[in-house]
């Protein structure tokens, strides 16, 4: 049997099982897990993440290991839902959940591959409380667990190790380099508290303060009316930071799965770039205008698309925005995609942009250095803007925040300087200077590099043989001109931000998970009929 490890058992490393135990030939497949409870990820478990944090994605868009979860949801008691404040009666695919409950489903449909697995005549283990502290390259790979002093030795690793984040720092306990390093566990006192981002992230930062010092009040629908300020929280003020001040909008109603673009398709972005990187974002900005041209030709002429660039489209996207108070705009906003997810109404331009984020990013290693920097100062952030949008539940509660005077929103600016002292945060604006007895950065995940890479011996290998940005294939195998090429699969998502800055979320852990499955079964198959051939012989 070929031995295959998956390093991570969150959304990444389940797909990846789900396709692995397609393989018409038996495979031992261990799968490590660093926390004590396996098929949960990082986003979904109950230990950091509040039972208040809500998913972005719904049941219509999450490819099913096993079962979807509605059908996972279903077969649920009514009380286990309704602890997570779920009524079974309402449950429908497109409805956004606790982030905790999908850990729930995680942990379940791995179990369920499993058997399907072992029944298939493969052996899979799972090792929890299992770090992986490093791999060596070879024949065979060698993983150095936390657990035992002799390394273990695989024919293929996948690296489905997901989120990485700062360790809070104990001299700064008013600092919290992400939500994710002690904030959910730690009283916070009733003072101001800043949170650096305001999207997915900074809502979660915002929640998880908030919920210390009130509750919200829902209707009998479960949606939010109001917050109920503890009257000894009074002095509770959270700011909410970012450069522009603006939030993000309400997840908008759109056709799932979605439809394929008429202009901007795989082949006419393939051609884009083989015409070579000189002028590849002009060429792809106009397959752009195109499409969104054809789709609503309304909006473009409202927006003037025919006269804009790359670089101009940024400010005429968020213009209107712009002009209004944030929290207005969140109502306003709001009123809208209610009403266009009541009707199935579609707002073309928004769903144009939706598609194209996913046809674009194919070009992002192909740009020149000049091309790649305007492409992040501008069209990626009009696209994360549009792909990140929120719960709508998230809107109404931070309308509430703000209708009881706990939250505001602070524009700082693209020039700000940032001191993180040990007792209080000092934010330096062109307009003044801010101070937090609380500071959260919650700018969400960053991109690494492979000289971050916690495994060292493979770390050095590939930084000496390729540099920080060593080549992956399709299969996402390292291509190293080393004894690791092509059985090494770097599937963890902070690493390949550099390349694909749009990876993130459980659709795409779906499309890695096939890929890298797809490419060890190719190898495996390939192997195994050499050896027989070998035999004839
Ligand atoms: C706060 C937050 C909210 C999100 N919400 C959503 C959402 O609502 N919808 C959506 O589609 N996407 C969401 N995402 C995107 C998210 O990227 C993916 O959904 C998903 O969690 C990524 O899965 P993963 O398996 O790659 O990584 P993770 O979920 O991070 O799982 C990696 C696993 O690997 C384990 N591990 C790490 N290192 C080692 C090691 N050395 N040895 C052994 N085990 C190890 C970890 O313990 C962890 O269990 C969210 C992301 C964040 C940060």
């Amino acid at each position: 049997m070929q031995r295959i490890a998956i390093i991570g058992t969150g959304p990444t490393g389940i797909y990846t099982l789900a396709g692995l135990i397609k393989c018409r030939r038996p495979l031992a497949i261990t799968l490590y897990e660093s926390r004590a409870q396996a098929g949960v990820g990082m986003p979904f478990d109950d230990k950091v993440n509040h039972p208040i944090m809500l998913a972005n994605i719904a049941s219509i868009e999450i490819p099913a290991p096993d079962s979807t979860y509605l059908q996972w949801l279903k077969a649920q008691g009514a009380e286990f839902l309704e602890r997570h404040g779920v009524c079974k009666d309402d449950l429908h695919d497109r409805q956004f959940l606790p982030r905790v409950l999908l850990g729930h489903y995680f942990a379940a449909q791995l179990h369920a591959i499993v058997s399907q697995g072992i029944a298939a005549g493969h052996d899979i283990q799972i090792k929890v409380n299992t770090t992986v502290n490093d791999i060596t390259a070879g024949q065979p790979l060698r993983l150095w667990l936390s657990t035992s002093s002799e390394p273990k030795a695989y024919d293929y690793v996948a690296i489905a190790t997901g989120h990485e984040w700062p360790k809070a720092r104990e001299k700064k306990p008013c600092y919290f380099p992400s939500p994710w390093s002690g904030l959910i566990h730690t009283p916070i006192p009733a003072t101001d508290v800043g949170i650096m981002g305001t999207s997915l992230s900074g809502i979660d930062a915002a929640m998880a303060v908030a919920i210390q010092h009130g509750r919200f009040v829902e209707s009998n629908e479960g949606k939010t009316l109001a917050f109920e300020l503890k009257e000894s929280s009074r002095n509770l003020r959270i700011s909410m930071l970012s450069r522009s001040g603006l939030l993000p909008e309400a997840d908008f109603y759109c056709p799932i799965p979605h439809e394929p673009l008429a202009v901007a398709t795989p082949e006419a972005i393939q051609e884009a770039i083989d015409q070579g990187p000189e002028g590849l974002l002009n060429r792809v900005f106009s397959l752009m205008v195109r499409e969104l041209t054809f789709n609503d030709p309304a909006w473009s002429s409202h927006i003037n698309l025919h006269t804009l660039t790359p670089d101009s489209f940024t400010d005429a996207y968020y213009e209107s925005r712009k002009k209004h108070n944030p929290f207005y705009w969140a109502s306003h906003n709001l009123e809208e995609v209610e009403r266009n997810k009541k009707n199935r109404h579609t707002i073309a331009w928004r769903y144009t942009l939706l598609r194209l984020h996913e046809a674009i990013e194919p070009i992002v290693p192909h740009l020149n250095h000049s091309d790649l920097t305007r492409f992040n100062q501008s069209l990626k952030r009009v696209f994360i803007d549009n792909y990140a949008a929120v719960p709508s539940e998230s809107i109404r509660r931070l309308l509430a925040l703000r209708q009881a005077g706990v939250i505001e929103l602070k524009a700082l600016g693209h020039n700000y300087e940032l001191t993180i002292k040990e007792t209080k945060t000092y934010i330096s604006t062109e307009s003044g200077t801010l101070n937090f007895d609380i500071f959260i950065d919650a700018r969400g995940q960053r991109s690494r590099r492979i000289d971050d890479l916690p495994f060292p011996s493979l770390k050095h290998l590939l930084v000496a043989c390729e540099g920080l940005q060593p080549p992956i294939d399709t299969d996402y195998t390292l291509q190293a001109k080393s004894d690791g090429a092509h059985r090494i699969a770097l599937a963890a998502l902070p690493y390949l931000m550099p390349i694909k800055p749009f990876v993130q979320g459980i659709t795409v852990c779906a499309e890695i998970g096939d890929a890298v499955s797809k490419g060890f079964i190719r190898s495996v198959e390939c192997y195994e009929q050499a050896l027989s051939a070998e035999h004839e012989v």
